[in-house]
């Protein structure tokens, strides 16, 4: 098939540290639409494909095009303006504001007829907080402060912060560790809800979450693809239960 109908390419990506390739000639696609899965043991790179594809972390070499446009040249800042949004582990929600408050700074400053950046707070605005604050299981508590959500409740906030600002790509590391078994079956049904347009790339140790949320599944070692395909595929491949159960 031809690479260009991806909506991320990514392409003989590799980043050294010292002379140690973290990421060793990685090919690696996300479909449109998509909930795709990076795991692997730790240590194998998958934070740091990430960072790369975030502009975190620059490439020693390679490529990665997302809407066949390159983003390996471009700021941190350009690749968020692109569409990419990144959730990291650690909930970077501001503790003293409330839910509400929360979602609407997320809310993308457009700009006026003159040039000005603008912040309305007008109906569209308003219903379109609503909307992602049911999706994020945060309706009833947007006047709470959000330092008294739980942990869970913390990490949807970030989700819906995210989704605010409507990225095309989305992605997420580990974004149910710490999550009891009911929010993570929640976070499960949020994730398949909001790849109606959007794809979502994810790296994850939860082997059950993995299996209910991904349509494909990329096993990293060693900076390198061990394995690629559905869940059961990759599970199945002797390759994979070498490295997770050792020899
Ligand atoms: P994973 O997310 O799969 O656990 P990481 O991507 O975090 O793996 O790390 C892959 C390897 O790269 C590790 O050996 C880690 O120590 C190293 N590494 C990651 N980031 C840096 C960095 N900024 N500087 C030096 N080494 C790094």
């Amino acid at each position: 098939s031809n690479n260009t109908d991806f909506l991320l390419s990514i392409e003989n990506l590799s980043v050294s540290f010292d002379g140690f390739k973290a990421v060793n000639d990685l090919n690696l696609y996300v479909d449109e639409n998509e909930i795709h899965v990076i795991i692997g043991p730790n240590g194998a790179g998958k934070t740091t494909v990430l960072d790369l594809i975030c502009g975190r972390t620059k490439a020693t070499d390679g490529s990665i095009k997302f809407h066949n446009k390159e983003l390996t040249s471009m700021k941190e800042h350009q690749i968020v303006r692109q569409g990419v949004g990144r959730k990291f582990q650690n909930p970077s929600i501001y503790e003293d504001l409330t839910v509400l408050e929360n979602l609407e700074i997320s809310f993308p400053r457009g700009r006026n007829v003159f040039g000005a950046l603008t912040f309305k707070r007008d109906g569209q605005v308003i219903d379109r907080i609503q909307e992602i604050a049911e999706m994020v299981f945060l309706n009833t508590v947007l006047d709470k402060q959000a330092a008294l959500l739980s942990h869970g409740q913390k990490q949807w906030l970030e989700i819906g912060m995210l989704l605010i600002q409507d990225p095309e790509l989305m992605m997420l590391d580990e974004p149910v560790a710490g999550m009891s078994v009911s929010e993570r079956q929640q976070t499960a049904k949020l994730l398949n809800e909001i790849t109606k347009g959007r794809s979502v790339l994810v790296v994850e140790h939860d082997m059950k979450f993995v299996e209910d949320i991904a349509h494909r599944v990329t096993v990293l070692h060693q900076g390198k693809i061990l394995s690629e395909g559905s869940m059961a595929k990759v599970q199945a491949d002797p390759a994979v239960i070498d490295v997770y159960l050792g020899h």
